[in-house]
C-alpha cells in the first residue's frame, strides 16, 4: 500500500498557488487521501458523452447566459488538447495563445479528460470556453463572467487542478 509515486511534477497544475497550500495537497498525496476526498465532495458523472451530447450542452448554457453573444462554431471534445495549456492557462492573467483565431471560428473544443470527469467539472470548463466568447483574456471581467454563470467558479478551478493533479500521480 506505497503511496503514488511523485515521479513527473504533480503539482504543476497549482503553480502560482501558496506554498502551504502545495504543502497540504502533497500530504494528502503521500497519505493516498486525495483521490477520496474528490470523490466524496464531487461524487456526481454527467451523461455528456458525444460531440453533439456536448454542443447541446454548451448551447443550453449560452442560451441562459450569453445569448446576446456570437454563435457557436463547432463544439467538440479534443483528445490532443492539453488542458493547462489551452484550457486554464496560469493562475494569473495570461494572454490566449489562439485568441484571434478562437475569436473569428468560435470553437469551442474541450479536453477529453472532461468526458469522464464529475459533472461540475465539466461545466466549470465550459464556463470558462464560454466567457471566452466575450473576454479573451483571463482579466477581472472574464471571471466576473465566470462567476455569474458558475457562482462556485473559483472553487471549481481549484478542485479541479487537485483533480488533475490526482489523475496525474495515479
Ligand atoms: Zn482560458
Amino acid at each position: 500500500m506505497n503511496p503514488p509515486p511523485f515521479s513527473r511534477d504533480p503539482l504543476k497544475y497549482l503553480a502560482g498557488y501558496p506554498q502551504h497550500l502545495q504543502t497540504r495537497v502533497v500530504e494528502l498525496i503521500e497519505q493516498g487521501r486525495l483521490g477520496t476526498i474528490l470523490a466524496d465532495k464531487y461524487g456526481q458523472t454527467h451523461t455528456v458523452r458525444s460531440d453533439s451530447q456536448l454542443r447541446e450542452y454548451v448551447q443550453d448554457l449560452k442560451e441562459r447566459y450569453l445569448r446576446k453573444s456570437v454563435p457557436l462554431g463547432k463544439v467538440i471534445y479534443d483528445s490532443k488538447l492539453q488542458v493547462m495549456k489551452h484550457a486554464l492557462g496560469t493562475h494569473t492573467t495570461i494572454s490566449r495563445v489562439q485568441g484571434n483565431k478562437l475569436k473569428a471560428s468560435r470553437e469551442i473544443r474541450i479536453a477529453t479528460v472532461f468526458r469522464d470527469a464529475p459533472a461540475e467539472f465539466l461545466k466549470m470548463i465550459v464556463v470558462h470556453e464560454l466567457a471566452h466568447l466575450k473576454e479573451a483574456e483571463h482579466n477581472k471581467s472574464f471571471y466576473q463572467l465566470c462567476t455569474h454563470m458558475e457562482p462556485g467558479y473559483h472553487q471549481l478551478e481549484f478542485d479541479l487542478r487537485l483533480y488533475l493533479t490526482h489523475l496525474d500521480c495515479a
